[in-house]
């Protein structure tokens, strides 16, 4: 049974290997964009065609974090969805990380007139980018730990804490409703994590990551994909990649060589298997600790 397991397990891991390293979105490719839902007054999530988008009302107008998939037909069902709650302008997309599912729409949030917010390591990560088309980049970035979005009396925090998916991953809080968005930084179901190394990922600072976002007075979490989180769910999202992490540690210390690394740590008891595109950068700072 655990022959088969890890076989099963080395197959999976060799296929994802094979098909990540471009760093396209492996799913919502051909998903419709999903009818809006509210999440809590204020605050609404759509999710579909490439990753979710959550959508503040301000009095002012409306925030939008992640842009979905790019194409012609996804912009105009997004922005009806989008309508479909307030008759207000988007003033604001905030931009989670480079990968078009979230960022494919940039261009046309910008010739719309939207300020496009995202780190500056994301704009950094977009030059080197295997994607066609490449997403357009924020129209303004933050370099730092931290930036917030002011419009109509409410206050969103868009944080920086670290490397995790990527190297420019941005978390987005709402204060007042005690909600984050986390993206990527935080997978649902059977879908691992995934640490994009090409993009600065990094699996050995994602616990950080998530302890930063513990840190934050929050109820609801809304992953990348899949429905909303409590704070319970990340706890024990966060207590599985620490135990991936030291079975990787534990491994590369007993010397397993680097092109077994992947099929050596158990993970059929986390409920997913981590999506390690290249294993180099991998084994090089697993080697470090
Ligand atoms: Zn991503």
């Amino acid at each position: 049974m655990t022959a088969l397991k890890r076989v099963f397990g080395l197959t999976l891991g060799a296929a994802i290997a094979a098909v990540a390293p471009a760093q396209q979105p492996n799913k919502g490719g051909r998903q419709p964009v999903e009818p809006i839902r509210l999440v809590k007054p204020g605050l609404y999530l759509i999710a579909g065609a490439g990753a979710n988008s959550e959508v503040r009302v301000t009095g002012e107008g409306l925030i939008v974090v992640d842009g979905k998939l790019g194409g012609e037909t996804v912009y105009d069902d997004l922005m009806a969805q989008v309508k479909s709650v307030s008759n207000l302008p988007v003033k604001y997309l905030i931009v989670t990380h480079h990968h078009a599912d979230h960022t494919g729409n940039n261009d046309k949030f910008r010739a719309a007139g939207v300020e496009i917010i995202g780190h500056e390591n994301l704009k950094k990560n977009l030059e080197t980018y295997r994607a066609n088309p490449v997403p357009a980049p924020p129209t303004v970035t933050y370099a730092g730990t931290s930036h917030t979005v002011r419009l109509g009396a409410i206050e969103v925090q868009v944080d920086h804490f670290g490397r995790a998916h990527t190297s420019g991953d941005s978390v987005v809080y709402f204060p007042d409703l005690k909600v984050v968005a986390v993206s990527d930084v935080v997978t649902t179901g059977a879908t691992g994590p995934l640490a994009d190394y090409a993009g600065g990922g990094s699996f050995a600072e994602w616990p950080r990551v998530l302890d930063s976002i513990l840190k934050l007075d929050f109820d609801a979490c809304i992953p990348g994909n899949g429905g909303v989180l409590t704070k319970a769910d990340v706890q024990a999202y966060k207590a599985k990649i620490e135990t991936f992490l030291s079975r990787a540690k534990e491994a590369v210390r007993n010397g397993v060589p680097k092109d077994q690394l992947l099929s050596e740590i158990k993970t059929d008891d986390l409920g997913w298997m981590p999506r390690v595109p290249v294993v180099d950068p991998f084994y090089a700072e697993l080697s470090q600790k």
